[in-house]
Parts: C-alpha cells; structure tokens; sequence
C-alpha cells in the first residue's frame, strides 16, 4: 500500500519556528499560565490581519462563543447562522440559550445567500449574523454588512477556516463586528488546538480576555462579579502559533498551486465544478473541493480514493438537516442540501508532492 495522503494535517515549519517559541517557553517556565507567547501571537495575529485586537483562546468554539456573549446575545435570542457548516458554528448558539435560525448557501459563493438572509429579517428579529467563510472561500460580504447595518445587527465572521483570506483586500475575519480564528489539528495552521477572537473594538476584547480567564477581578483576594470561563490558550501553544504565522503565507501558496492543479486536471470533466473563485475573493484554499453533476456519485470519488489510502470528505452536512437541530427553522432553497449531497473535500495536505497529486488526479480520472 501506498504511503496514506491526508486531507489536511499538520505542517510544521522546515525552520523549526514554532520548537524555537517552544524551547524559550521551557527555559523562561513559561509553561503556564500565560507568558509572552501568548501576548505575542495576539499581537502578531492582529497585525497579520489588520485588527486592533485579538484575544488568544483554548479553541476556535471558545471564540464562538465568547463572541456571542460579547455581542449581547442571551437566552431567547434569534442568531442566524449559515447552515452549511460545521457544528461548532452553530453550537455556541446553543450555550448561550439563544436560538438559531439557519440560513441557506448560494451557488455563486456555497456561503450564505443575501438572498436567504434577506427572506430571514421578513421573518425574525435576530440579535446577531454568524456567517461562515467555507473552505477558506469568501462570504460575498458588501451585500451580508449592508444588510445587516440595515437592520442594525451584530455581524460575526467564522472565520475558522479562512486565515489569510482576503476579501476585497480586506482579511475575513477583520469585516464584521467580530472574527473568529480556529488553530486546531486540521487548519491551515495549528497549535493542534486553539482558537483567536479579534475585533476593532479594544474594550471588548479586553472583556472576552477577562472572561476567559475566570472572571476574576483586578483584586488580590480571589473575587468574581461575573460567571467566568477557562477558556485562555497556553504559552506552549501560543508559541507553536507564532512559528506558525511565519509560514502562513507559504501554506496558503502551497494550497492555492493544489486547487490550480486539480481544476487543470478535474475541471474539464464532464459534470465536474470546482468551488467557485469569484473575482472579489482571494481565498486561502484550505480545502479544494468540487462539486458532481454527472454519473459519478460523492462516494465513488470517497471510495476509489480510500482504497489507494488517500482520505478525502464529504463536505459538511448543513445544520438543518443534523437530528440536533431539528427543531429550528431554516430559511432557503435547498441549495446547501445539494451542495452537500453533490460535493466533495478533497486532498488538500500542503505535505502532498507532486507524484501525491498526480497519483490522486490518476484515481479520480479512471471513474470517467
Ligand atoms: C474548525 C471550525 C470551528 C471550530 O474551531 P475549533 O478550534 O476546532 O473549536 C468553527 N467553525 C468552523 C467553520 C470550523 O471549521
């Protein structure tokens, strides 16, 4: 059998940055609390991206739900949410006792539809959006800001998927009101876990920071005026995260040659579409994924490649349709339904060679 090709893994640098941050959090016994690594990739994150502020979390959830808390939402509170996600978009919504309402896709973006969201406020009164941006691929966000400063509510980015992308010359993630950033395992880049609040808004963050750190009050004795959380990442991570930054921009390079070669080599099939590209968008390709009008079924892409030990996914199954979230409504057309069912992630590992891509595109190829 051949070596097994992932779907996206860890990729240290060749430099050894992130070990560097690493060994001088041992040498300084910066191992916990916090330490300079942690002030550090805040501040080199905000930088990256262009935002006044980012509060370094245990994970991108965490952010999530930080963000909404910040953002005023409480029980009984409408959020709407794009449906074409995973979970951990959709759940924080629930730990704050509010309620989702879930908003389709469109085809032009596979992110939420202005369209949808649109039909939404004719319905509902919500607290705050919570746009995703799929795959590292841009939300259209002029058409989703206007509405809701139409509307005068909240904007969210999830950006958990999409650090480096730029929209309009702008950073998702830095849009909204507030962004989100996730380091875990599979991301673009890792801490293996981890998570980045950011927003313009300094005195928020200061809070979100406070928040995660148990609540406690700037006294000597242990006092909490608040309900805290645990919710800080640690020096050692945070240390893996700013070696991580240095190479950003490689891995997105790398991504971006991986997506040109498989719509050189996939996109001229019969019935076969790549995610689209739109002229606003300079994605950071975290995964590349096509989607199937024709013959060849999702699964048959999944299992020819599972075969030869190359892992590839379905994409995310939408929100409304998870047994979880039955009992919440959906505003659209089915369009993130068929995105789903036609759709598939494919090797996206920025470890891949050549050879790995010619092998993939070989098996891919034979099913026509
Ligand atoms: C990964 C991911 C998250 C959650 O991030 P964690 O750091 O794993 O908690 C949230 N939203 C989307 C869209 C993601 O892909």
């Amino acid at each position: 059998m051949d070596t097994k090709i992932y779907l996206s893994s860890p990729h240290m640098s060749d430099e050894g940055f992130e070990l560097n941050y690493v060994h001088d959090a041992f040498e300084k016994n910066w191992i916990a609390p916090m330490g300079e690594n942690v002030n550090k990739f805040e501040k080199e994150l905000a930088a990256k991206v262009g935002v006044k502020s980012a509060a370094a979390l245990s994970s991108g959830t965490a952010a999530i739900h930080l963000a909404l808390k910040t953002a005023g939402v409480g029980a009984g509170d409408i959020v709407f949410c794009s449906s074409l996600t995973f979970c951990a978009t959709a759940n924080p919504i629930i730990y704050v006792n509010a309620i989702p309402v879930f908003v389709d896709s469109d085809f032009e973006t596979w992110n939420m539809s202005p369209v949808a969201l649109e039909k939404a406020f004719e319905k509902y009164t919500p607290k705050a959006v919570l746009v995703v941006h799929l795959y590292g691929f841009s939300v259209d966000m002029d058409k989703i800001v206007e509405i809701c400063k139409k509307h005068n509510v909240v904007l969210i980015e999830d950006a958990a998927e999409s650090l480096g992308t730029l929209y309009k010359g702008h950073y998702t993630g830095t849009i909204g009101d507030y962004g989100v950033f996730s380091f875990n395992g599979n991301k673009i880049i890792t801490t293996s876990g981890g998570g980045m609040l950011v927003s313009n808004n300094e005195e928020k963050i200061a809070k979100v920071r406070y928040w995660a750190t148990q609540a406690r009050d700037p006294a000597r004795h242990y006092q909490h005026s608040e309900l805290g959380f645990n919710y800080r990442i640690s020096n050692v991570l945070a240390g893996i995260g700013r070696g991580q930054l240095k190479v950003l921009n490689q891995r997105i390079k790398k991504k971006r040659e991986i997506f040109k070669f498989y719509k050189s080599e996939l996109g001229q099939l019969d019935g076969v579409e790549m995610m689209p590209v739109n002229e606003w968008n300079e994605p950071n390709y975290w995964l590349s994924c096509i989607l199937l009008s024709g013959y060849v079924r999702p699964s048959d892409v999944m299992g020819a490649l599972e075969a030869e030990n190359i892992e590839s996914r379905p994409i995310w199954k939408p929100m409304h349709m998870q047994p979880f979230f039955a009992g919440y409504d959906f505003v659209g057309d089915g369009v993130a339904e068929k995105i789903f069912e036609n759709g598939v992630c494919l090797p996206s590992d920025t470890k891949m060679s050549h050879e790995d891509l010619d092998r993939i595109v070989k098996i891919i190829k034979k099913l026509w």
